[in-house]
């Protein structure tokens, strides 16, 4: 279990998306076999928006769990669970000796209404980790946290009340939203600690290694973009190259310094790269 990991100084991990095509499936396979050789504290799965591809979610997570024997996270989104169908989806993660899971609310998929995205049955990540609670006492539960507050929050104390909420209904850890600031998290810390919530706090630490990457990263997550990034962004335009070395750079200053400073955990999107991985790890920690 994850739990046991915590007398560690610093917990690493990081996070791995199931392919689109099911051929692909033995890429990420082999991506497991070299990110195992850093033998993180976990390995998590995200679960498509909605619950598409969750079979492989479940797969994979299998995979990381029993052949490369470390501990796996399994996403799982309230979009699309009702009571059976989480009941299901928690069986088949038992039976595959998966014991972690990240209990979050989802998005609205595209294949869905407005008025059918209203209308889930599970509203908000809390009532779906209360429910996990009641239902498997001996589960790990993860939620998501936001450094600069998720963007459908009205205000910092909304969204800090709500996270609350979900500690107290259990969590044992939270993962943060990536952010490219140190500073952000270092308040947000503040902020949180001081509203009572002191669970763990694994910090999302997301490479930038693609010119594109970044515009796709932040619409999505609403994160904010120092100088410095940008800058390296529009002066490596035209050399990928040069722009994977700098921004594994900028993770790897990023994590060395958040480790400086006593996070408890560092967290790696990893984007299927073990190799950006391997390097930040062998670099920082
Ligand atoms: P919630 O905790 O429900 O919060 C959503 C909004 O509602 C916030 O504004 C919050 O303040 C508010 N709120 C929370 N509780 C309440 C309440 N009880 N009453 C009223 N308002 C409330 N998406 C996927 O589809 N698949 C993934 O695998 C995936 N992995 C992720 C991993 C991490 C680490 C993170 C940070 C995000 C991930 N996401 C994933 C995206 C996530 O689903 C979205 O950010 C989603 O919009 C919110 O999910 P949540 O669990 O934070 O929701």
């Amino acid at each position: 279990m994850i739990k046991e990991k915590y007398n560690k100084k610093t917990i690493f991990s990081c996070e791995v998306f199931p392919p689109k095509r099911n051929d692909d499936i033995y890429d990420i396979f082999k991506t497991l076999d070299e990110i195992k050789l850093l033998n993180p504290d976990f390995i998590s799965v995200t679960y498509g928006a909605g619950g598409s591809n969750s079979k492989k979610t479940a797969t994979i997570a299998a995979y990381i769990q029993n052949i490369c024997e470390i501990e796996a996270l399994a996403h799982v989104t309230a979009v699309g669970l009702d009571e059976n169908s989480l009941t299901e989806l928690l069986s088949e993660l038992k039976r595959k000796q998966v014991q972690n899971v990240l209990a979050l609310r989802g998005d609205k998929p595209r294949t869905m209404t407005e008025e059918e995205f209203e209308g889930r049955y599970y509203k908000h990540a809390s009532d779906l980790i209360k429910v996990i609670k009641e239902k498997s006492d001996d589960m790990y539960i993860a939620a998501a946290c936001y450094p600069e507050i998720h963007p459908e929050s009205k205000s910092r104390e909304d969204d800090i009340r709500y996270l609350k909420l979900k500690a107290d209904y259990g969590v044992d850890s939270f993962i943060t939203q990536m952010f490219f600031d140190n500073d952000i998290l270092y308040r947000f810390l503040e902020d949180i600690r001081s509203a009572g919530i002191n669970v763990p706090v694994h910090a999302g630490i997301m490479p930038i290694t693609k010119v594109n990457q970044l515009g796709t990263s932040v619409s999505l997550s609403g994160s904010s973009v120092p100088k410095k990034l940008s800058n390296l962004i529009a002066k490596y335009s035209e050399d990928p190259e040069g722009m994977k070395k700098a921004g594994t750079e900028y993770a790897i200053d990023q994590v060395t310094d958040l480790i400086a400073h006593g996070v408890e955990g560092i967290h790696i999107y990893s984007m299927n790269k073990s190799d950006v991985t391997s390097e930040i790890y062998k670099a920082a920690f």
